[in-house]
């Protein structure tokens, strides 16, 4: 079984580049040259230096005794909190606009729904001088106010979408009219592992240092280069493809992934896309999308804003088909508790969509001796309204 994308951009039957004809040059070009780009000495050794100086790699892998204890296995975190801009993010803007650099694009645009990869895209533009514009739905400016105020002092300009829900997906939409228009000179750095091929592809290759570095963490720990169970949340997939890239051939390591069950599955208010999902185009690719009977978008709903996404990558949606990933859905209130307890266990306070990986442990039941290593993808300091609103201390 080969679970990495195929000449044609897909992921069995996921994937593909469904975009429109005057996109369809710019697109070519970056699947014609993102390869030969990621692999040439020259971005290998930017790219390096910027994660390690830049942006604090390599993240800790954590030995999390009291987490062990409380779940009965021998349990690591890979400290993605710790990066620069405070999550994963980073290492695929840091790679992206080095990218966007190399065939010479002049433009940066994004599209951001809690702002987290807003912030993290305007952040390199400013490390790169480039001219920066990020799509977010008036909805979430609103909501979001602190990561519209960073982005702002980073230069970018943020642009309040007021189309449909005036949410993510909206700002996607606006994003890539916005790419349509300036195809030459602009480059869109997407967030996630979705997209048009080649940006899956592109972006779990940029976030597939995380592996890299679990593997030689890993062996200097336990004496072997692989554990027995890899653990992260999917919001559109990015650090889940992070965490297992390294390992997808080897069966020995078992991948569970958390959706965001938001308040249940069936409860009508939940961001479970690959339990509730049906086979259709997002974004620009083949996937589970939430969908209604005609085909349109339903809106998802889950506490964590990183996870609120009504499709998801086409490499997930081929993992949990042909059964490699395990899937489990973690509803708000498991991800709150979840979140609680590793700060009072360990002293770390998790982003809420890292919450959704810890919340799945509660429904696991490993052996003693069980490796497990779940990716701790950001800190928490920007859900600290919603646990203060939600957890009595
Ligand atoms: C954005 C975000 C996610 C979800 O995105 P993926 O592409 O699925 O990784 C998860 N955790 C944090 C902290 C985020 O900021």
């Amino acid at each position: 079984m080969n679970y990495q994308v195929d000449e044609k951009g897909y992921y069995g039957r996921f994937g593909g580049a469904y975009i429109p004809e005057i996109l369809h040059k710019c697109v070519e070009d970056l699947q014609n040259n993102y390869l030969g780009v990621l692999e040439s000495d020259d971005f290998k050794r930017e790219f390096h230096r910027l994660l390690s100086d830049y942006a604090g790699r390599p993240s800790p892998l954590y030995y999390a005794q009291r987490m062990s204890e409380r779940y009965g296995c021998r349990l690591y975190l890979k400290r993605e909190d710790l990066n620069h801009t405070g999550a994963h993010k980073i290492n695929n803007t840091i790679g992206q606009i080095l990218v966007a650099k190399r065939l010479g694009k002049t433009r940066v645009i994004a599209e951001t729904g809690a702002g987290q990869h807003g912030v993290a895209t305007a952040t390199v533009c400013a490390l790169m001088d480039m001219p920066c514009v990020v799509y977010m739905g008036k909805t979430d400016v609103e909501r979001q106010q602190p990561n519209v105020k960073k982005m702002q002092m980073l230069g970018a300009t943020v642009v309040p979408v007021t189309s449909g829900n005036m949410t993510l997906k909206d700002a996607t939409n606006e994003a890539i009219r916005d790419w349509c228009c300036h195809p030459a000179d602009t480059f869109y750095i997407i967030g996630s592992t979705v997209g048009p091929h080649p940006y899956p592809d592109m972006v779990a290759r940029l976030q597939s240092v995380i592996s890299e570095e679990i593997k030689w963490q890993i062996a200097e720990k336990e004496g072997r280069d692989y554990p027995d169970y890899l653990m992260a949340c999917v919001g559109g997939g990015s650090n889940a493809a992070g965490t297992i890239y390294h390992y997808l051939d080897d069966e020995r390591v078992k991948i569970v992934l958390s959706e965001a069950g938001g308040e249940g599955v069936l409860s009508g208010r939940s961001a479970a896309t690959i339990q509730l999902g049906r086979e259709g185009i997002i974004h620009g690719s083949r996937t589970l999308v939430m969908q209604n009977e005609d085909g349109q978008i339903e809106e998802p709903y889950s506490i964590s804003a990183g996870l609120d996404y009504p499709g998801i990558g086409p490499i997930h949606a081929n993992l949990a088909t042909t059964k490699r990933a395990t899937v489990l859905a973690v509803n708000d209130d498991e991800a709150l508790d979840a979140a609680y307890e590793l700060t009072r266990l360990e002293g770390i306070i998790p982003a809420l969509e890292s919450a959704h990986a810890l919340g799945a442990l509660k429904k696991m039941s490993f052996k003693p001796d069980d490796v497990v290593v779940l990716t701790v993808s950001g800190r928490g300091d920007k859900d600290m309204e919603a646990y203060l609103k939600n957890i009595s201390l």
